[in-house]
């Protein structure tokens, strides 16, 4: 897949050059570009914003030097989606993150200060909002989504792991342990040191339940509902 990022900070993505999405770079299962917005401003000063019309606070980055970087991004692959970060946007969810993984590139266009001239937005297909708060930009953002996508890519991670994540079937995920068994007399539930796997599967569907329907009722309606109204650990023992 290949991601292009618009910025005008594109030496603040160290963290997509590190750990499992560094690793998928060099696989080549990613390619990843950053593009300075800076460079596709025709002012001298390479100026991208100005100050609002109707008068107001802060500045507002302009539509052309966006419109330039993403016709030329276009260029290198024109099937990508073009999503703009904005807290005015579709929240992102785990959902949402497996229907862009589908795409064959993304294009994902950072704002800064007050925002984008809002005529940036004929040529987006998603507004992508990571949560109700407002950041400085839309490079942690950009960096949230590529992240969350990225993992869920085959060869990315082993083959079944993101299927059982919190969120994948409407859980969060179960307790994990690992060693040492016994941590300051915090002892490994007996059941994970049994070898039973189907046992430990009855388990861990049993705490992720439980501790979705305790914390996240709403993501727990969602499990039943998709389940057809039963729990599925309900017959499961301890
Ligand atoms: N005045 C705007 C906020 C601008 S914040 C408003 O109230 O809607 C500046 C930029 O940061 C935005 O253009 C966007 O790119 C990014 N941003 C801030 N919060 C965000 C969030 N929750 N999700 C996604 N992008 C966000």
């Amino acid at each position: 897949m290949r991601i292009d990022i618009i910025t005008i900070f594109p030496e603040i993505f160290s963290p997509l050059d590190t750990s499992i999405v560094k690793r998928a770079r060099s696989r080549g299962i990613i390619e990843l570009h950053l593009w300075n917005l800076r460079d596709f401003s025709r002012d001298k000063h390479k100026k991208v914003d100005d100050a609002p019309y109707g008068g107001g606070k802060g500045m507002v980055l302009a539509c052309e030097p966006i419109f330039l970087a993403v016709e030329h991004v276009k260029k290198f692959n024109s099937d990508s989606l073009t999503i703009l970060t904005s807290p005015q946007g579709e929240i992102f969810t785990q959902r949402k993150a497996e229907e862009l993984s589908k795409s064959k590139g993304l294009i994902i266009i950072c704002g800064h200060y007050e925002g984008v001239d809002e005529r940036v937005k004929t040529i987006v297909d998603y507004e992508i909002s990571i949560g109700d708060y407002v950041l400085t930009g839309g490079e942690l953002p950009a960096m949230v989504i590529v992240d969350c996508i990225v993992r869920l890519l085959p060869g990315v991670l082993p083959e079944e792991a993101p299927k059982f994540d919190s969120f994948s079937d409407c859980l969060l995920d179960w307790p994990c342990y690992t060693r040492p068994e016994n941590f300051r007399g915090m002892k490994v539930p007996g059941v994970l040191l049994s070898g039973n796997h189907e046992r430990i599967k009855e388990w861990r569907l049993k705490q992720a339940t439980e501790r979705t329907k305790q914390r996240r009722p709403d993501l727990y309606a969602r499990y039943l509902k998709k389940k057809g109204g039963k729990d599925a650990s309900e017959n499961s023992s301890d």
